[in-house]
């Protein structure tokens, strides 16, 4: 057996306790004769494996009692439209345009009602984070909407925008339980599971309490109805039984890595490496407006496609898979998530030294 280091943005590298914990209960889960894929979501074994989850996240993220935590199913881009269609009573919201999923977002919700873009960073390749001190909030608006991390640009918010009252709903895919945060800034925190903490398949929706109604337009699918959910605790219809289960597993892991707060002290370190390096290289340079850089997600460029094309097809065959940059915007990007270890950033970093002495 051999593991690549994997830099994939999505789906992506899970902590190789995990999978072998997994790997291990894959025919047999405690004592049930059965996987957990076999058995009904209705069972005892079951019942303790999401309610285990949702207390460890829970204990993780310090959610306080006001928020549920519901495990949903469609991915980050069904909340595009989940979230207007829920939360839009005064049919209005702002949105913060910082990439392509804050963009797919805001044109989602378009559909809905009156979608206002505030603010974007389109202007310059989506390479910085808009100053969200001061923006024109709508007087209507039901929420301000923001992606937090953007996955493909390699931006991160450092600082929440001020929406002068109004409710925060924040796309979190890629920087989901890299760092402490504080729930009671948001009305909504979301994300695919599939970038930072699990298998496709796992949306996980946190949620105040007072913007779970029955009041939503009446063309609202069932399923589409964050009170369905949370009114069965994530068990209305099937949910995703396995992909839940490896979550728990990877929350297990967190709170044995030390937390939230050790593992951003790890995410600025691993982080650290790479963007040194980016700094002082003559080859490679970092993508973004240093104040933004994310955590999670790092693109770099040598300005050359040609040389970008070369420097990943050898990093591959060097055991270091999918740097290829984003479709949309070429180059490279090494996914860094929590289970990416320290070594294998070190590493990477290594590599492209010899590769710039080769190439320059
Ligand atoms: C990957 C990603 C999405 C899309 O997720 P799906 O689960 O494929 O719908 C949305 N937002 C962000 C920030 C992402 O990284």
């Amino acid at each position: 057996m051999s593991r690549v280091y994997n830099f994939s943005a999505g789906p992506a590298v899970l902590p190789e306790e995990v999978l072998k914990e997994a790997a291990a209960e894959m025919l047999d889960y405690k004592g049930t004769g059965m996987s957990v894929m076999e058995m009904s979501h209705r069972s005892k074994a079951y019942q303790e494996i999401i309610e285990t989850a949702e207390a460890d996240l829970r204990e993780l993220m310090n959610i306080p009692d006001n928020y549920k935590v519901l495990f949903l199913q469609g991915g980050a881009s069904q909340q595009f439209a989940m979230i207007p269609m829920n939360l839009m009573k005064n049919g209005e919201a702002d949105y913060i345009v910082t990439g392509q999923w804050a963009k797919k977002a805001w044109q989602e919700a378009q559909k809905y009602g009156k979608a206002n873009k505030i603010a974007s960073s389109e202007d310059k390749t989506f390479s910085y984070i808009p100053d969200c001190s001061d923006l024109p909030i709508s007087e209507n608006a039901d929420y301000v909407y923001i992606c937090e991390n953007n996955t493909i640009y390699g931006t991160k918010y450092k600082k929440l925008p001020n929406t002068k009252g109004k409710v925060l709903v924040a796309d979190v895919s890629s920087c989901f339980l890299s760092e402490p945060v504080d729930v009671t800034k948001y009305g909504v925190i979301y994300g695919g599971v599939q970038k930072n903490i699990g298998p496709a398949g796992v949306v996980i929706v946190i949620i105040r309490e007072d913007l779970i109604t029955d009041d939503v337009p009446e063309y609202t699918p069932t399923m589409l109805k964050y009170k369905t959910h949370a009114d069965a605790a994530s068990l209305y219809n099937t949910p995703p039984a396995y992909g839940i289960y490896i979550c728990g597993k990877v929350f297990q892991w967190l709170k044995r890595q030390g937390g939230l707060a050790a593992m951003k002290e790890r995410n600025e370190k691993k982080a650290k490496i790479l963007y040194d390096y980016l700094d002082e290289s003559r080859l490679f340079k970092g993508t973004v407006e240093k104040k933004d850089r994310s955590l999670m997600n790092v693109p770099f460029v040598t300005g050359n496609p040609e040389m970008d094309a070369k420097f990943v097809k050898e990093a591959k065959a060097a055991g270091f898979e999918n740097l290829k940059g984003h479709r949309t915007v070429g180059g490279m990007r090494a996914s860094i998530y929590n289970a990416m270890p320290i070594e294998g950033v070190e590493a990477l970093v290594a590599f492209m030294k010899k590769f710039e002495e080769e190439n320059l």
